[in-house]
């Protein structure tokens, strides 16, 4: 083969990599720290080792473009924040160096008691009722699990340096030999991810007080030595408006102006350019990085369009998901750009910063040896980019072993019958339309269900959990040892849910629960018990500052060998005479928590899971469940960052829903549940979804977000969350009682169902017992006659 290599090498960056240690070192050492075992310093020197660590592992893997300040110790949107001075006067900063202390009190609220909703993806704080200051607003990154800290910005908001974090980590690495490329966040995207604490102050308006800060981080990183600044800009994948367009114009036409032998390699990741192409183009930058693992499809548009001298990093490993690359066939495409543009305009990067992905398969000692031949973590892929890069600079005999695995790899799991079950594909080639029909129209279902349940009018209900106590987790975990046999732990188990559900018989709820002790995680309990899915033992990702998760990793068809619930629901149900409701996970939640197989859509993983649930449903149904709770707390999550894109996921997903959904006779009645979703611009799918009841998220919004109920005119029943689980606070009747006057004022009142916001696993007994029967007496309060 002729292919002309220009210069020796090509650049690998890996744009950033994951902070919290292959060991959850950062995880402990925050714990420790924050819980007054350890000092500050044993915390930064904790720090330091693991940064230091990352830099060499990067170095010995044979990554060039090393970054720095890519490391946090809680979150780097809330790092930038501090850098620039955002630090609302709730916090009692008054200048100088930012303390530690008010740093956490930024993450976590000046009490430091960090709580969670029932399932971890969620914000989880608590809510500072009274006392001390709460922490910043926590939200998604884009269309990630991880979590950021949101800006706030006030109106007469000024910036200014009160951080050198950036250059400080520029200088360390530097110290120990290594030069890097600092990352910094983006001064567009650091506004647009803010948000106003002020009516009518637009973030983007305090741009131009904003930007001698970042001047000021650049120069001194420049007399530090650095050549070269990552500025990730991942809103370039968003819809845009001429504003925001014109901002990113404004911003790096000031650095260009201000330093222009600097150059700043911007990144846009988690999608396509699209519409933003010519924006990004025509911006002064010397690189620009471009995500090809989402969207391949935009390396030719932009290598056509793109000025000669401009450097393109091509992220082309996926940085969001844990699969091995098929490295020939990325050679393939990268060929060609490289011979077009030559060595020095070309750097070899994963499609996003690796901080998404667990950081070393090797780890995984008890992963099927097949499944773990097709993954590749945070090591494995620095790997696969020095190996793709050598072959591009001194062409394939050079890493002609590693691109031969590589493709061995790819071929194996493509054939692999572990991925590939012909019944799974019968099954889903057999799926009807009316397969996602109910039998009748809700109105006819309703009369069925209120006759077969014969429920009092404000039926009570909880989500699901009840508190998972201590000693809940530690017979799990014995168990998980081997320390408690199979029977014992049962018994347990069986205990604490007996005792939970005549707890919930004697308070007066109405539908019970059976409480998900056995359950650790509402996911991983399913995808346990499903084929398909495999799980790693140390594959942990950041979901927010020391909170980690493990997600499952979706390899191949989705099928259910065994009925996964249904003894658990006879047990609870013969403790009891009242309705015991079937719980369960839904598909697109299911989906949305995992690492996705990328051989198919999305879309049709998504239809195979649900047809899995919806044997589950009606094994439930079978042994004669009369209603049956299917969560999705995720479905809002998964929107496609773009516009154009929400129908044809609002489409399968909802498809989905009702796929598991839709086999049950009219009498037995759905519910779902959603987590502090936002409805308004999702109404009409969750309308669509057609569950007899859903719950939402509502007590804290003081009934605010039912509005989009109420507009739409939403026709089926509706549990508006009354107590905030959020908080250790116990509710009164008064207060309950007030939420569901202001629901029964928007809806029709045989509508509406009594209930807390979410599950109860993160609370304690202490605190959601009084509560769960003030919430009782706040629904009897509204029947008739009381
Ligand atoms: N049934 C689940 C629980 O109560 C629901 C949790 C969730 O939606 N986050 O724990
Ligand atoms: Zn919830």
């Amino acid at each position: 083969m002729n292919f002309p290599y220009s210069s020796g090498t090509v650049p690998v960056s890996t744009l950033g990599t994951p902070r919290i240690g292959p060991r959850r070192e950062l995880k402990a050492a925050l714990e420790d720290y924050w819980a007054g075992r350890s000092d500050a310093q044993t915390l930064l020197d904790s720090a330091a080792r693991l940064r230091a660590a990352n830099w060499a592992r990067q170095k010995a893997l044979g990554v060039t473009n090393i970054p720095s300040n890519d490391f946090s110790l809680y979150d780097h949107v809330l790092d930038t924040a501090v850098m620039v001075g955002a630090i609302p006067n709730a916090y009692g900063w008054s200048g100088g160096p930012v303390s530690l202390d008010t740093y956490f009190a930024m993450a976590r609220g000046s009490q430091g008691d960090a709580g969670a909703c029932a399932h971890g993806h969620d914000h989880g704080q608590e809510h500072g009722h009274g006392h001390g200051v709460p922490a910043l607003e926590m939200t998604k990154w884009f269309d990630t699990n991880y979590h950021y800290m949101v800006p706030e910005f006030s109106a007469g908001q000024r910036f200014t340096l009160a951080s050198t974090k950036p250059v400080d980590e520029y200088r360390e690495a530097k110290a120990l030999g290594y030069p890097t490329r600092p990352v910094l966040l983006g001064p567009v995207t650091f506004l647009k991810l803010g948000k106003a604490k002020d009516p009518g102050l637009d973030p983007l308006s305090l741009l131009g007080d904003l930007l001698p800060v970042y001047v000021e981080v650049l120069r001194r990183l420049a007399a530090s030595g650095a050549e070269w600044v990552q500025m990730d800009e991942p809103c370039l994948v968003l819809d845009l408006d001429e504003p925001t367009r014109a901002a990113l114009r404004e911003a790096y036409g000031f650095f260009a102006h201000a330093l222009p032998r600097l150059k700043i390699m911007l990144t846009a990741y988690f999608g396509e350019l699209g519409d933003n192409l010519d924006t990004a183009l025509a911006l002064p930058v010397a690189g620009l990085h471009l995500d090809l693992a989402r969207t391949p499809e935009q390396l030719r548009p932009v290598s056509e369009k793109a000025r000669a001298g401009l450097v393109l990093s091509l992220g082309v490993i996926d940085g969001r998901n844990v699969w091995r690359a098929d490295l020939p066939k990325l050679l393939d495409v990268l060929e060609p750009v490289v011979r077009r543009r030559g060595t020095d305009h070309v750097e070899i990067a994963p499609s996003c910063s690796l901080l998404h992905v667990p950081i070393d398969l090797e780890r995984e000692t008890e992963l099927d040896p097949d499944v773990k031949s097709w993954l590749a973590f945070a090591v494995q892929k620095m790997d696969e980019l020095t190996t793709l890069a050598t072959a591009l600079a001194g062409g394939r005999e050079v890493v002609l072993g590693k691109l031969m695995a590589s493709g061995a790899a790819a071929d194996a799991r493509r054939a692999s019958a572990k991925v590939h079950s012909s019944a799974v594909a019968a099954r889903l080639a057999a799926v009807t339309p009316d397969m996602t029909q109910r039998q009748s129209p809700f109105p006819a279902r309703a009369e069925a269900q209120h006759h077969r349940l014969r429920l009092p009018p404000f039926p009570t209900t909880t989500i699901g959990s009840f508190p998972q106590t201590a000693e809940v987790r530690k017979a799990r975990a014995a168990h998980g040892k081997g320390e408690l046999g199979d029977a014992a732990y049962e018994a347990f188990l069986k205990q604490e849910t007996a005792a939970a559900i005549r707890w919930q018989d004697e308070i007066g709820l109405d539908v019970l629960v059976h409480g998900e002790f056995e359950r650790n995680d509402m996911v991983q309990y399913f995808g346990e018990q499903l084929s398909g899915f495999a799980f790693t033992r140390h594959g942990w990702v950041q979901s927010y500052g020391s909170r980690y998760v493990r997600p499952p990793i979706l390899f191949g068809d989705v099928a259910r060998p065994a009925p996964m619930t249904v003894e658990w629901w006879k047990f609870a149900q013969s403790v009891t005479h009242k309705p015991m409701k079937g719980m369960l996970t839904g598909p697109v939640t299911i989906l949305n928590w995992s690492f996705v197989r990328d051989d198919v859509p999305r879309s049709l993983a998504c239809r195979q899971i649900a047809l899995a649930i919806r044997d589950e449903v009606a094994d439930l149904e079978k042994a004669g469940a009369a209603m049956i709770q299917i969560d999705e707390a995720a479905i809002r999550e998964g929107l496609p960052l773009r516009r154009a894109d929400w129908d044809a996921y609002l489409g399968w997903a909802v498809e989905s829903f009702r796929l598991c959904a839709s086999g049950v006779a009219d009498a037995t009645q759905i519910h779902t549940h959603m987590c502090y979703s936002e409805f308004n611009d999702i109404i009409a799918a969750i309308a669509a979804m057609d569950a007899d009841v859903i719950s939402i998220e509502t007590s804290r919004s003081k009934m605010e977000l039912l509005e989009a109920f109420v507009s739409y005119r939403y026709p089926n029943e509706i549990g508006p969350g009354v107590y905030d689980i959020h908080s250790p606070r116990v509710p009164s009747v008064e207060e309950m009682e007030e939420l569901l006057v202001r629901a029964t004022q928007r809806l029709r009142p045989e509508q509406v169902w009594v209930n807390p916001d979410c599950g109860l696993k993160t609370r304690k007994w202490e605190e959601v017992r009084p509560a769960l029967v003030n919430m009782v007496g706040a629904a009897r309060r509204l029947r008739p006659g009381a």
